[in-house]
């Protein structure tokens, strides 16, 4: 049968998360709905990088006193 996420051709026997071909295809089927029913999407918008990135807290491990 064939995977409805990346239309590839696989065995139902040996997937383990039918209709999909493996639990990654289900998983983003499920982000896919998911997705569409918050009205976000999916992949971010290119011209969208004008934010300023926020730096992640542990960047510079000052307070890593590993004693
Ligand atoms: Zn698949």
């Amino acid at each position: 049968m064939r995977c409805p996420i990346c239309e590839k051709q696989f065995e139902p026997s040996v997937s383990n998360a039918l209709p999909f071909c493996s639990e990654r295809c289900r998983t983003i089927d499920l982000g896919r709905w998911l997705g569409e029913s918050y009205g976000m999407p999916a992949i971010p918008d290119p011209d969208a990088d004008e934010v300023p990135e926020e730096k992640p807290p542990n960047g510079n491990g000052a307070a890593s006193h590993d004693a």
